[in-house]
């Protein structure tokens, strides 16, 4: 279970507010799960 990065209330796991103090939790976005097929696009993510 997450807790508030500013008060430390325990939040649900979907919460992206805190309930308690209002601050935005940094929830990490999911992995991109497209793999791109562009040659040039994955040369310019190999860099
Ligand atoms: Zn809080």
């Amino acid at each position: 279970m997450p807790f508030c990065e500013k008060c430390g209330t325990p939040l649900h796991d979907s919460a992206k507010l805190c309930s308690n103090c209002g601050e935005s939790q940094s929830v990490l976005p999911p992995p991109p799960r497209k793999i791109p097929r562009n040659s040039r696009f994955r040369n310019l993510t190999c860099l």
